[in-house]
């Protein structure tokens, strides 16, 4: 019972506790969140879109900070310094263009040629000179072109410099497209445009200008694939700067676009390395076109004090042509003025592609709108601001990804607020009906407990009243014939007996309570212990003129301690007696069934109601008799814990009026 009550106890604890926790929870929750969670969120995404603003203007200085530190001051030569720049400008997909300028302010890289050259013909020897003449004479006057071609292939053999050569070259490839020669043709093109590509004739310009075009009025199905290699080799030598750039350089490009969507080719990939080299020198003229002039206007004025050093000698230098997502990266400290384009775009979505929002509470959207058009009335979660000082009139605009959130955060907390308030009621109530539980069940045991005295006091003044009044008559020796004496003396005894299994499970009870109840399990014959027992009882049966029928298996045996047993059996033979006031019959049986070993005990009594038959094996339980029997409530409490305290259980069926059977059941 205490056991019992002391769980209970720990119990109510526990759910006080919970209602406790729960209600702190929902306190915490109430307070802090929900009235002030849309106010706190707002203030936290504002807060984010404000350093992911910050980390990205510092990521955008760290990436334009790692594009100087990659330059090595030490290289010279201009080649070398503009394989360097090409490299750094490999390695950084957002520059545009690397760029090399004289201290003039003229561009070294890319290669823009001057037209106004002041080679002069004088460089030419006499004899070259004249057959030229003559080849032109008869080529252009006279229309003679087999006559041309001989005087021009005689000025091959009178050339001294590379100058000579290709311009005999020229001319007998010019002849050679009138003649229809297509091989020759292609044979001295190609000797121009392999061995002096670099050439140029008086007015600045290279050969390969009239090459190509020349080259394309003579491109056929079998040749067009040879001329297409030729075309892909000048330009490659243009890309790089080796055939300066011109004002005919678009003219070129525009030509060899034509008559490449012209012609069919069976080599996709070289179509597409043209079309890359295409890209990248108009993207050259492009920058000269755009920022020639303004780049002359910073070499002559040197470095002012307001632009931006961004280390290793390199300013920033806002360009006033172009849009503002384009910068310039330009060192002045050399005799060779050298820089970038940077393409703020690319380098916008590089920056994106890196991690900027670890550890944010929200995802963000960054946009770049050119105009700054966040409209800061009222409300507005979008953060702007301008990327100064590197592209000052660009925005950064930073927008919540989920406008939606801050209302779905409200809502899923009000649920939760929601929530941990119905736990925190049906918490209170439970706890609250357990207590209440617990006390009624505390007042019921104190009733009990106090029914318990009153029914022990009672039950011991009986068979002590017996006692003494049988010892007494027997002192005075009002007792004369020796039958009646021992009659008397016996009477005595039982009832002694009688106290002693009342003690006993009195005893008994009170050590199951403490948890001192200890048993010593012997193999024995179970019909002898109830033999036994019967034989105790039997002074009662016979008293009460009990019909006793024993019906028991004498070979079964089972590991049990007999004392206990008998204690047990004793107990419901007791009960059996005392609740059988008209049918005295009282059936004992010990059998085996399935493993299992039975022992019953069956009356013809007043019987059980089936509502109570739960509640009789609780200790202190009496069911309220129509007939005063008296009793203790512990008798069947001890049967049952002793049964259990054998692994065995007890079973009880009864009908009210008809009587009752008790069954032990034991594993073999
Ligand atoms: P008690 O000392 O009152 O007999 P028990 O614990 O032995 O205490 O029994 C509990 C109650 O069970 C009894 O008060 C009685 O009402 C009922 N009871 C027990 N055995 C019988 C039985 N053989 N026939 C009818 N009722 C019984």
């Amino acid at each position: 019972m205490n056991s019992k009550f002391k769980s209970v106890t720990r119990l109510s604890i526990v759910f006080i506790l919970a209602v406790v926790i729960s209600g702190s929870i929902l306190t915490y929750f109430g307070i802090n969140n929900i009235s002030n969670l849309k106010e706190l969120t707002e203030k936290r995404i504002l807060e984010e879109e404000k350093e992911l603003s910050t980390r990205f203007l510092l990521a955008l200085q760290l990436e334009i900070e790692e594009v100087t530190f990659d330059f090595n001051y030490e290289i010279k030569p201009t080649e070398l310094l503009k394989d360097s720049l090409l490299k750094i400008a490999n390695n950084h997909d957002f520059i545009m263009l690397p760029f090399i300028l004289k201290n003039n302010g003229q561009f070294l890289y890319p290669n823009f040629g001057d037209m106004i050259r002041t080679l002069s013909e004088t460089s030419f020897s006499n004899r070259y000179r004249s057959s030229f003449r003559k080849g032109e004479k008869t080529e252009f006057a006279k229309n003679d072109l087999k006559t041309a071609k001989k005087y021009y292939l005689s000025c091959l053999s009178y050339s001294v410099g590379c100058n000579d050569s290709v311009k005999a070259l020229n001319a007998l490839g010019r002849v050679s497209v009138k003649l229809n020669e297509d091989e020759n043709a292609i044979s001295y093109y190609n000797l121009i445009i392999s061995d002096y590509c670099s050439e140029t004739n008086v007015s600045g310009l290279s050969y390969i200008y009239y090459a190509i075009p020349q080259l394309f009025k003579i491109a056929n199905p079998n040749n067009c694939e040879q001329i297409l290699s030729l075309v892909e080799f000048c330009l490659e030598k243009i890309e790089v700067g080796t055939i300066p750039l011109n004002s005919g350089t678009e003219e070129l490009l525009i030509n060899i676009n034509r008559w490449s969507e012209e012609n069919t080719f069976n080599n996709p990939e070289k179509l597409l390395h043209i079309n890359l080299l295409e890209n990248n020198i108009n993207q050259q003229l492009i920058f000269i076109n755009e920022y020639g002039n303004e780049l002359l206007e910073l070499i002559k004025k040197g470095s002012p004090d307001n632009q931006l050093n961004v280390g290793n000698g390199f300013r920033v230098v806002h360009t006033f042509s172009g849009n503002n997502q384009k910068l310039l990266l330009v060192n002045t400290n050399f005799n060779n003025p050298i820089g970038f384009l940077i393409d703020g775009k690319k380098l916008f979505s590089r920056i994106l592609k890196t991690n900027l929002q670890l550890g944010f509470d929200f995802d963000y959207i960054v946009k770049f709108p050119i105009e700054n058009n966040s409209n800061s009335k009222g409300l507005n979660l979008n953060y702007a601001s301008q990327l100064n000082p590197y592209f000052p009139g660009q925005m950064i605009q930073i927008i919540l990804k989920d406008v939606n959130i801050i209302n779905e955060i409200v809502k899923r907390r009000s649920w939760i607020y929601g929530f941990s308030a119905l736990v925190l009621l049906l918490a209170m109530f439970l706890g609250v009906a357990l207590i209440l539980r617990d006390i009624a069940r505390e007042k019921h045991l104190e009733r009990l407990k106090a029914d318990f005295i009153s029914n022990v006091t009672h039950e011991l003044k009986t068979p002590l009243t017996s006692i003494y009044m049988f010892a007494e008559s027997l002192l005075l020796g009002r007792v004369k014939s020796g039958a009646d004496r021992k009659e008397y003396l016996s009477v005595i005894l039982r009832e002694i007996e009688r106290l002693k299994r009342m003690i006993n499970n009195i005893l008994e009870f009170s050590k199951i309570e403490k948890g001192n109840s200890q048993f010593r399990l012997v193999n024995s014959n179970l019909a002898s212990i109830i033999v036994a027992t019967i034989h105790d009882m039997n002074y009662w049966f016979e008293k009460e003129q009990f019909n006793v029928v024993i019906e028991l298996d004498e070979n079964i045996e089972a590991e049990v301690e007999p004392e206990k047993i008998k204690q047990a059996l004793g107990n419901l033979l007791s009960n059996a007696i005392k609740y059988s006031t008209h049918t005295k019959k009282i059936i004992i049986r010990l059998f085996k069934k399935e493993k299992h070993i039975y022992i019953e005990v069956e009356d013809h009594g007043i019987g059980i109601e089936e509502d109570q038959l739960s509640k009789i094996f609780e200790e202190y339980y009496r069911v309220d008799q129509v007939e005063s029997i008296s009793g203790t409530g512990l008798g069947l409490t001890v049967v049952n814990e002793i049964i259990e305290a054998h692994n065995g259980s007890i079973l009880v069926s009864s009908k009210k009026g008809e009587g009752s059977k008790f069954s032990i059941i034991l594993n073999q």
